[in-house]
């Protein structure tokens, strides 16, 4: 999986691609992440890669050239990307769903935005998708870039150890993930749940689809109206309604 990353930031962009799951996807080969810098793509010899706003107003507004610039600059050396994403507040919400959707395509490109924003011909000009990781307004596009790099790196196919957790985390079959424990098996006056270490699979297998509902039916209920369940998920499921005087 191939990504360009373009910002005016780059060492904080490479300081977050340079630990955990995703430094060692790249170290062995299976993640190949560029990490562009804006400024190499201006075209005054100051390096501007900012201006004031038409029409007035506060702060500073990202130039179109160099960002157009740099994505040709990428069409031309990585080959054309099969998205090129515009990092906004005012993009559609990036979703495991979208993640999945991403990670099926062998080319992304992130443009990180500053200041008050980009030049909305940009968006036009080059972009194919513009994404918001949520309901708040950031400095910059960069944290966004590692996010969104980091969640669709996750589901490539020998980035993750073992492909289990992934299949098992949050939102990938619909419903959140289940509780998880490890030793001591007591701690605080809190116990291990006894199912768990009782060395009987099927009970601890029917426990972890059990608690995964009910922390969803707790936490996200919503989730429920469009998870896609098997019969023994919609039995569980009617079961822990009933208990919770919930039908
Ligand atoms: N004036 C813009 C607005 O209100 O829509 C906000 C600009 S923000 C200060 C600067 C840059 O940070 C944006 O261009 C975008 O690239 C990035 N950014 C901020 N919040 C974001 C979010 N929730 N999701 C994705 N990108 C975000």
């Amino acid at each position: 999986m191939k990504f360009d990353i373009v910002t005016i930031f780059p060492r904080m962009v490479e300081a977050g691609l340079a630990e955990g799951v995703v430094s060692r996807g790249i170290e062995c080969g299976v993640l190949d992440v560029r990490v562009h810098d804006l400024r190499g793509f201006a075209v005054d010899r100051h390096r501007s890669v900012d201006d004031e706003p038409y029409g007035g107003g506060p702060g500073m507004v990202m130039k179109p050239e160099p960002l157009v610039r740099a994505v040709e600059d990428i069409r031309r050396r990585r080959g054309k990307a099969d998205a090129v994403v515009l990092l906004s507040p005012q993009g559609r919400m990036f979703t495991q769903a979208e993640a999945v959707r991403l990670g099926a395509l062998g080319h992304v490109v992130l443009l990180c935005g500053r200041y008050e924003g980009i030049d909305d011909r940009v968006r036009a000009l080059v972009a194919t998708d513009e994404l918001s990781i949520g309901d708040y307004v950031l400095s910059g596009g960069e944290l966004p870039a590692l996010v969104i790099v980091d969640a669709i790196s996750r589901l490539v196919p020998g980035v993750v150890g073992d492909s289990r957790s992934v299949e098992e985390d949050s939102f990938s079959r619909g419903v959140l993930d289940y509780p998880h424990y490890t030793r001591p098996s007591e701690f605080g006056g809190c116990r291990v749940p006894e199912v768990l270490l009782s060395g009987h699979h099927e009970d601890v297998r029917r426990w972890r689809r059990k608690t995964a509902l009910l922390r969803t039916l707790e936490h996200r209920p919503a989730l429920l109206d469009t998870a896609e369940l098997d019969d023994e998920q919609r039995a569980m499921l009617d079961e822990l309604r009933k208990e919770r005087g919930l039908s």
